[in-house]
């Protein structure tokens, strides 16, 4: 998409999550995307019109690119052998972007908790989206010593702190787990109990600020998680699932060599957490 302009734009509905921003099709026409980025769950489109179009695919949504076969050497269109394997249904093909390129990408989202918005690059920080939203935990702002900072006096559990986006932005639930797991950690420990009474952080800081970093970076180069519904732009799935150490494997045997421990879970704020009572003690 970088470098390519909007030649048509195919708004279905009125609304996904939210409903669109005014005029959405006469903002984004003719206009070139300048660059792509991320925050917290947050896709980010920069436009030449200097608004930055902010894309989020609540639980199901998901960008289809049909690239016209280039990137299969001339074969068959990627999102072809996707939409007859995986069964993306076109009822839920609600935007559509032709781009000067010869792309078309579409955004397919069965259950709408997506959204789309459009605000001016100067005024993202301030937008409703991002307002009070926390560190990105790729950044070097993730350290042992924000950690403590951030759970300092926290009596709320370990795992609901981290969920937090207003900490921490951008951490799931099933990365919350593993991080946890990987640094041994119980996840209903107080959270403040990672920093020292004055702020400083504790070697359990450390150890989670290193695993969380290296959950997501796994992650990310594994795909993904393929869970129900998510698939990369061109169809493929991630497949980080197999690599799950903790996440979903009640009454399994722990993986840690020697740990003869056996998966719980436990239910935190409605959401599954899954820990070795033997690795993570409280
Ligand atoms: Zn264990």
């Amino acid at each position: 998409m970088v470098g390519a302009r909007f030649v048509k734009v195919e708004q279905r509905r009125p609304d996904l999550r939210i409903p669109f921003p005014e005029r959405f099709v006469e903002r984004l026409t003719g206009r070139t995307v300048t660059a792509l980025g991320r925050r917290a769950k947050y896709l980010l489109a920069d436009l030449s019109s200097g608004e930055v179009l902010i894309m989020h695919l609540g639980m199901t949504g998901r960008f289809l690119v049909d690239d016209g076969g280039k990137a299969s050497g001339g074969g068959p269109p990627l999102i072809g052998a996707y939409r007859h394997t995986a069964g993306g249904v076109r009822a839920h093909d609600h935007v559509v972007f032709h781009l000067s390129n010869g792309a078309v990408v579409t955004y397919n989202d069965a259950r709408r908790f997506g959204f789309m918005d459009l605000v001016p690059r100067t005024e993202l920080d301030r937008s409703r989206h991002f307002t009070g939203l926390g560190i990105e935990p790729l950044s070097d702002a993730l350290s042992g010593e924000t950690v403590a900072q951030l759970l300092l006096g926290r009596r709320a559990p370990l795992k609901a702190a981290l969920l937090d986006q207003r900490l921490i932005a951008g951490l799931g639930n099933i990365y919350v787990c593993e991080a946890l797991y990987r640094a041994g950690l119980h996840p209903s420990a107080p959270a403040g109990s990672l920093a020292t009474p004055t702020g400083r952080p504790t070697a359990k800081a450390h150890r989670l600020a290193e695993a969380i970093r290296e959950v997501l970076n796994e992650a990310v180069a594994a795909g993904g998680s393929t869970l129900r519904d998510y698939a990369r732009t061109d169809g493929s799935l991630g497949y980080f699932q197999h690599r799950f150490r903790v996440y979903d494997r009640e009454g399994k045997p722990c993986m840690r060599a020697g740990c003869k421990g056996e998966i719980r879970r436990l239910v935190q704020g409605g959401r599954s957490t899954f820990f070795c009572p033997v690795c993570q003690r409280p």
